[in-house]
């Protein structure tokens, strides 16, 4: 029977796949990621809508690339080059060093359809003007750029809306159940203020910027400013919230230092601002506000980087915030914050982390997790609020190559949860493989639908051999941290 079945299946596919099924299938969809090509900070990486998951990833050029999965038929359109980003260098690099890394896409689906993307800067470049919200420092770079899809759930062609500052770094889409867009990003280097934009007109146009978390002269160092990491996303209801954490970043020269978790969410129907207790928090937000009504975690030398935050029903928070190789998830009772419990503890090296709430006690989380030669990213589960969690199903997994994880996927289908792009291990260039991945693994394609490099890999020759910049980089900053998330 075995062998009939066998038979039956290779005569079908044949049948099938005719004298057109030239390659087999891969469970990647694209190959052209470049360099970091996502990351958890610019959000959301993708939306489902209208049966179709929409992604946006960095590639070659550090450009936007924009690809769709339609659920219905199974078929990958894209991806499409979407627009450019000024600090991209041609042809391109195979050291990392001389990637910016800053500048990658956030992606909104608006009310009517179209496609938004917000890209490409990494503080602006003076050319731009006077940052009035900021300086330059670490970050003299890029034009924050804006460009819409021509036609309602079509990626095929785009254009530019001129109608944003250059500045933005680490943008951030949040789409309310109205339709409202609220577009949230650093307006500068480090030394700049968190703000927001509001759009009622599904992103032609956009409020004048709001000040959240103020940058100024440390109260505590005259040689450090206040200076901060955030990550915005849908509250209950009309409300946004706002999980951060603190950087000192001295001069004149920067450090990676970082402290700290905070708290707070925005009432959209008024523009206030309250802690998770409801306490009125005056705007902007400064360092000595922030310690005395929004901390929820004093870290010490522990050394937190910017997390995910997400509301049970009662509107009360769950976060994730990665400290080094771990990650710790936090939780308002209602009347306190819950201890930090360490997902994954001991298992490797984890990374990043978001989730889904169920209920106030039953959390699932998607993390990357690297240990002795195994790469994969999965699902962990908790039913008791945080206390354990349990290792669930695996996404996917690799011996040989490493993942970049992203946020879940807006409005998720149960197919298509997570973008993730994978470095193989010893690789001559910084081009990735992009997966999209659920519950029932990656959604690949035929292998020639998924090449995308034309002759990228021959042009790559051509480049003059050196001491890569990523190395000397790397020694001068032995002391301070490697890139910025
Ligand atoms: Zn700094």
């Amino acid at each position: 029977m075995a062998r009939t079945g066998s038979a039956l299946r290779w005569s079908f596919a044949v049948l099938v796949c005719g004298a057109f099924c030239f390659a087999a299938n891969v469970d990647y969809f694209a190959d052209n990621g470049y360099g970091n090509t996502l990351s958890t900070e610019q959000h959301p990486t993708g939306e489902h809508f209208n049966g179709v998951t929409y992604v946006a990833y960095q590639g070659p050029h550090e450009d936007p690339y924009v690809a769709a999965y339609v659920h219905a038929t199974g078929r990958w359109i894209g991806p499409v080059h979407a627009g450019v980003n000024t600090m991209g260098k041609s042809p391109d690099q195979i050291d990392k060093g001389e990637l910016d890394n800053h500048g990658k896409p956030a992606l909104v689906v608006d009310r009517q359809g179209y496609l938004h993307l917000v890209f490409g800067s990494h503080g602006g470049d003076p050319k731009h003007g006077k940052n009035p919200l900021g300086e330059f420092y670490m970050g003299e770079k890029g034009k924050m750029t804006h460009v819409v899809s021509e036609k309602p759930g079509d990626i095929s062609a785009w254009r530019t809306l001129d109608n944003l500052p250059a500045f933005g770094t680490y943008n951030q889409w949040v789409k309310l159940a109205n339709g409202d867009l609220y577009l949230f990003y650093r307006h500068g280097g480090h030394r700049s203020d968190w703000v927001y934009q509001k759009s009622v007109d599904d992103g032609r146009t956009f409020s004048a910027p709001v000040s959240v978390l103020k940058h100024k002269v440390s109260a505590r160092s005259p040689t450090d400013d206040d200076a901060w990491y955030a990550w915005f996303e849908n509250g209950k209801g009309d409300t946004i919230t706002a999980s951060y954490i603190y950087h000192p970043c001295g001069r004149p020269t920067h450090s990676g230092q970082r402290e700290n978790t905070y708290y707070m969410l925005m009432d959209c129907r008024d523009g206030s601002w309250t802690n998770v207790q409801g306490q009125h928090l005056t705007l902007p937000v400064t360092k000595e506000l922030a310690d005395k009504a929004t901390l929820i975690e004093s870290t010490g030398k522990d050394r937190p980087s910017h997390g995910t935050c997400h509301v049970d029903a009662d509107g009360r928070p769950h976060l994730c915030f990665p400290f080094g190789a771990n990650v710790r998830y936090y939780r308002w009772d209602g009347k306190a914050w819950q201890k930090p419990v360490m997902v994954a503890a001991g298992l490797g090296r984890v990374n990043d982390g978001d989730f889904v709430v169920d209920s106030p006690t039953t959390v699932r989380m998607i993390l990357g997790l690297a240990n002795s030669g195994l790469d994969e990213v999965g699902w962990w589960k908790t039913t008791d609020g945080g206390l354990n969690w349990v290792k669930g199903p695996v996404l996917i997994s690799s011996p040989s190559m490493g993942f970049q994880t992203s946020v879940i996927i807006r409005n998720a289908h149960p197919d298509a949860q997570m973008l993730l792009a994978a470095v193989l291990a010893n690789e001559e260039h910084l081009y990735r493989r992009m997966y999209l991945v659920g519950e029932h693994g990656p959604l690949g394609r035929p292998e020639a639908e998924a090449s995308h490099l034309g002759d990228r890999l021959d042009q790559l020759k051509l480049l003059p051999k050196g001491t890569p910049k990523a190395e000397a980089k790397r020694k001068k900053k032995a002391s301070q941290i490697g890139e910025e998330p």
